[in-house]
């Protein structure tokens, strides 16, 4: 194997799915801790700061609790390379979110145990579906009291279409939580010391090792009756089902009290793919190509109040990059020299000296990068897969000088182009619509308007729920539905028409009378 084939063997890029409070941070922080990333854990950013109106970026800033730190960390793993991307999920949710999903190969979900599945995570389960990313399951939180695991499992199966096959299983829960029963090892994973801290973790071997049944009492007739039905009734993990995202192995665990949060690592790292090939224009594109290609999948603007940059996040898809090699931006049509890309080793900015197939590296946007921009070494081969998904929140600016329109329209499009909200021109006013999935987008393009633009503007209220890309290749029906709903049809940024929905039953209603317009959610940069 060439060194490019083994550095993609031992990459592995994902991204955590959870319903905000299910313990996201905490098990990011736990994984950290095993991948020697942080000494103590503690040190991941918490993101509970409340919202209050904006005053400064730097301020919106620490309300997000975003950083460039936590947007992407690596840390190593026993042989393997890990990426974790970070998907914002508190008042910091947004299509950012959504997007980096497109970027990561599998993903991880954590599910409340008390709660089981929320809405949230069926969301962003949605869009993992786009593609067919391979999930883990962590089953968070077994030292409260929880619902039935046989019951959780259910719900997975059910809500979100996936089969199950635990992996460990829990040994009591609450108060009477003991630890976990590994079912591929047959072994038992125990408490030693109390449960709401990390403590000491004995290994047991044996489902029917003896002592166990008067060490752990009434949980463990539970769990050998349990385990019995998942033997005889359960689905057995398979791998191939798991690669095609239609089985999810689970596991269960305390994630403050850094309890089955290793044999999740480990199942993790031996199961998840690596780095995947990607479709675009040309091909699809292989990991193992010796040519460097990559797509920008998010930017994030001013993290540096010293610098007042923009970082432009993009996935390595192929080859190899190397400080200071040109890179060929495909949109633009140009070369650029990029010499001073970051790479993200766990808390650390560096300059990056190589990145590899499923690496992130960030590169220094001056306005010049867009949302879904390729790069090559000189092939016009444009990634797909990394579209704009349909917003669910939507304000009607109102500018407070009339003088400054242009200045709006172009800040606008420049804040569309990297992705921070999306802007509709209804076809039959002088209205602007924005749409944004996460409530927080809207403050930060008011805030950078201001900021960047000159530009003073408030946003009101809007009365549309949703909106779908629309299209319908027979022209004259699709003349004819536009001009039935003008009311309601805008135009995107790039000029592609949507149809602003005013109610979820508003948009079936339109659907079934219009069985030939195709209504999209999600649309492909072009
Ligand atoms: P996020 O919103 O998904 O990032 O969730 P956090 O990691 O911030 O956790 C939300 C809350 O649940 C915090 O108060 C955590 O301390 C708590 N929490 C996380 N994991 C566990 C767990 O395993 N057991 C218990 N009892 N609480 C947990």
């Amino acid at each position: 194997m060439s060194a490019l084939s083994d550095e993609v063997a031992r990459r592995r890029t994902f991204a955590i799915i959870s319903h905000p409070d299910a313990g996201k941070t905490t098990l990011t922080e736990k994984l950290l801790l095993f991948g020697g990333a942080i000494q103590l854990a503690g040190t991941v950013k918490g993101k509970k700061a409340s919202r209050h109106a904006t005053s400064d970026w730097m301020a919106l800033e620490q309300q997000r609790g975003i950083s460039v730190t936590t947007s992407v960390m690596q840390f190593p793993y026993r042989e393997r390379i890990v990426n974790l991307l970070d998907t914002p999920g508190h008042e910091d949710f947004s299509e950012d979110t959504y997007r980096t999903l497109t970027a990561v190969d599998s993903a991880l979900m954590v599910i409340d145990a008390a709660k089981g599945v929320e809405p949230r995570t069926i969301k962003l389960m949605e869009v993992t579906r786009l593609r067919d990313t391979p999930i883990v399951t962590f089953v968070n939180k077994l030292d409260r009291e929880s619902r039935p695991s046989l019951d959780l499992l259910d719900e997975i199966e059910n809500v979100l279409g996936l089969s199950c096959a635990p992996i460990t299983w829990p040994v009591g829960m609450g108060r009477d939580f003991k630890g976990v029963y590994h079912l591929l090892e047959d072994r038992f994973y125990l408490y030693t010391g109390p449960k709401d801290r990390v403590s000491d973790i004995e290994t047991v071997d044996g489902l029917h090792a003896p002592g166990l049944a008067e060490r752990l009492g009434r949980p463990y007739q539970t769990l050998l009756e349990e385990i019995e039905l998942v033997q005889m009734a359960g689905t057995p993990f398979d791998m191939e089902q798991y690669r095609q995202a239609k089985l999810t192995p689970v596991f269960f665990g305390s994630a403050i009290s850094n309890f089955g949060v290793r044999e999740l690592l480990n199942g993790f790292v031996d199961w998840a793919p690596p780095p995947q090939p990607r479709e675009s224009s040309v091909r699809p594109i292989k990991p193992s190509d010796e040519r460097f290609s990559g797509f920008v999948f998010k930017i994030q603007a001013n993290m540096d109040p010293k610098h007042r940059d923009r970082i432009a996040f993009l996935r390595v898809c192929s080859g190899v990059y190397t400080r200071g090699m040109n890179l060929h931006s495909v949109r633009v049509g140009s070369n650029v020299r990029i010499s001073n890309a970051l790479t993200f080793m766990a808390s650390d900015r560096d300059v990056v000296e190589q990145a590899y197939p499923g690496d992130i590296i960030g590169l220094h946007n001056h306005g010049t990068i867009s949302i879904g921009d390729s790069f090559t070494e000189g092939e016009d081969l444009v990634f797909s897969g990394i579209p704009n998904f349909a917003p669910e929140l939507f304000r009607r600016v109102v500018l407070r000088d009339p003088l400054k329109s242009k200045q709006l329209n172009k800040g606008l499009d420049q804040l569309c182009e990297e992705g921070a909200t999306q802007v509709y021109r209804p076809v039959s006013n002088n209205d602007i619509v924005l749409g944004a999935v996460g409530v927080l987008q809207f403050d930060v393009v008011q805030y950078r308007l201001k900021d960047e633009y000159g530009v003073d503007c408030v946003f009101e209220p809007a009365a549309i729920s949703t909106a779908r890309w629309v299209s319908c290749p027979d022209e004259k029906k699709f003349r004819e539905f536009r001009e039935k709903n003008e009311l309601r049809i805008a135009a995107d940024h790039q000029g592609a028409l949507v149809y602003l929905a005013s109610s979820p039953v508003n948009l079936a209603m339109t659907q079934e009378r219009f069985p030939d317009i195709a209504f999209d959610d999600t649309r492909e940069h072009s």
